[in-house]
């Protein structure tokens, strides 16, 4: 194989993929076109290109450490792409089960997608649960597509000589799943107590007339939009606030030609902020359309981690190896997104981005964000654990699979959530991992920032200075690796859990 040709045919195909979804999400196409796209480039996911990967690496020495790191990258998104070509038409069904589903409410259909922000946005417990419940109806009757692809994609792993799904991971990846497993498990007993009274707290103030007890998924939903918090993130404030920010670190976002901004207004443009790679480093795309309020402006910052991730990747790295700019793993771009996602969960910063916010008030939002965080840690930690059972069994439609799923969930997070779901709330690919991994990361980034450059790091020109250098290098490195060579060791998931938890806590 040439392996040179195959990395330009990769380049192209992914560049075609970020457009097909960069051009649904900007509301320039009603459907998600990516079918011609891996029609067009097929040859990169057949078992021969794998067999010629693998011979690739094997025949590259082991001095040439970036070379292997690239073709290891390669043939973990070629074996990706080998179950996804198996299961394309379930996926299709699937797509197609979902958009097609609908829920009665008020005397009208609505349709299932759109059900999570009713919830959200509706202040009557008894209404949000009738509403919850019709959903969760719904999703269910997607099941059997869902299962059915599931079943392909675990027997696609065992067919590339695998022993399960679960192995093909660990193996692409790189990381032990299962001792990850264990760190997360401790960071749940480590967080308990904190998050419980945490949680207690926050309920009793924003669910009035949910008993404690009782909390459920549409709850959360309810309490996640932090509606009562709108009025200081006005839809108006987004970008400027995400200018000054990255100013501060010396990053002049409006002469970054590279990430273009696209903030037009199209009525079937996705609200929710998103990045695309489409010709990365030269051509990033940050999608957004400021609708306001505390998530919005979080979701920018993170969507804007990836774009300056991206963006300042190394032009002669990627020309070289463009897998570094499109792995399979994921935990390196996350960790720079949850950075800058991040910076509104300290103090300091909110004092000096959000003007005129009282002390008390900037306490109350950063308590609030903290404890979503913490939510939101907890609740992969226990996807990851169910994701292992899930993705080792050859029986997915399971009675067992499904209270465990449940159980898991309601324990973590403490609200319930229907055993219906557990195969919906399942993303391809143990990102559970990722994103875990990605947490544990940033803190000890953030801690490092913060000892090298002062507790204002944000403010440090000579920190956006590393930044730059560290984003320069792409996804050449693990979260892992990155941790030893910037110098702050391990990831650490004691770390994390410790910050979380004083974060969270009442003075
Ligand atoms: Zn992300």
């Amino acid at each position: 194989m040439n392996v040179s040709d195959y990395r330009s045919e990769f380049a192209a195909f992914s560049s075609a993929i970020e457009l097909a979804h960069y051009r649904h999400r900007a509301g320039f196409e009603p459907q998600l076109q990516t079918e011609p796209v891996y029609e067009r480039y097929q040859d990169l996911f057949t078992r021969d290109a794998i067999e010629g990967l693998k011979l690739a690496l094997q025949q590259l020495p082991e001095s040439q450490e970036t070379g292997r790191a690239g073709l290891n990258s390669l043939l973990g998104t070629a074996r990706i792409g080998f179950l996804e070509a198996h299961a394309k038409e379930l996926t299709d069904e699937y797509a197609h089960c979902q958009s097609s589903a609908q829920v009665e409410w008020d005397g009208g259909r609505v349709s299932l997608h759109s059900v999570p922000k009713m919830v959200a946005n509706e202040p009557d417990a008894v209404r949000r649960r009738e509403l919850m419940a019709r959903w969760v109806d719904a999703v269910a009757g997607c099941n059997d597509i869902r299962a059915a692809r599931l079943e392909s994609l675990h027997e696609s792993a065992r067919a590339l000589g695998f022993d399960s799904y679960r192995a093909l991971y660990v193996e692409i990846i790189g990381t032990d799943l299962e001792a990850l497993a264990l760190r997360t498990d401790a960071f749940l007993a480590r967080t308990e107590t904190a998050y419980a009274s945490a949680l207690r707290r926050a309920a009793t103030r924003d669910l009035p007339g949910v008993s404690f007890e009782e909390l459920q998924y549409s709850d959360y939903l309810f309490f996640q939009r932090m509606s009562r918090l709108d009025r200081f993130f006005p839809a108006g404030d987004v970008l400027p606030t995400y200018a000054a920010a990255m100013s501060g670190l010396g990053i002049h976002v409006e002469q970054q030609k590279n990430i273009h901004i696209d903030a037009e207004v199209r009525p079937t443009k996705n609200p929710r902020a998103a990045c695309f790679r489409i010709n990365a480093p030269d051509d990033v795309r940050l999608l957004v359309a400021p609708v306001g309020g505390v998530y919005d402006y979080t979701v920018l910052f993170h969507e804007a981690g990836h774009a300056q991730h991206f963006g300042w990747s190394s032009r002669e790295l990627i020309k070289r190896h463009p897998e570094f700019m499109y792995p399979p793993d994921h935990a390196t771009t996350e960790g720079y997104a949850f950075l800058l996602n991040y910076l509104f969960l300290d103090p300091l910063w909110l004092r000096e981005h959000l003007p005129n916010v009282s002390e008390e008030r900037v306490r109350d939002i950063q308590g609030c964000l903290a404890l979503l965080s913490l939510h939101n840690v907890r609740r992969y930690c226990a996807r990851l654990r169910y994701e292992l059972t899930l993705h080792e069994t050859s029986a997915v439609r399971s009675e067992h699979l499904m209270h465990l799923y449940a159980q898991l969930q309601s324990e973590a997070t403490g609200f319930r959530r229907s055993p219906q779901l557990y195969l919906w709330d399942v993303d391809d690919g143990f990102y559970a991992a990722a994103y875990l991994r990605a947490w544990a990361f940033e803190v000890g980034l953030r801690e490092h920032l913060r000892t090298r450059y002062g507790r204002r790091w944000w403010a440090e020109r000579r920190a956006g200075d590393e930044l730059i250098d560290l984003w320069n290098t792409s996804s050449r490195y693990t979260v892992e690796d990155l941790a030893k060579h910037i110098g702050f060791g391990e990831v650490s998931f004691e770390l994390l859990a410790d910050s979380l938890t004083s974060a969270v806590s009442e003075e």
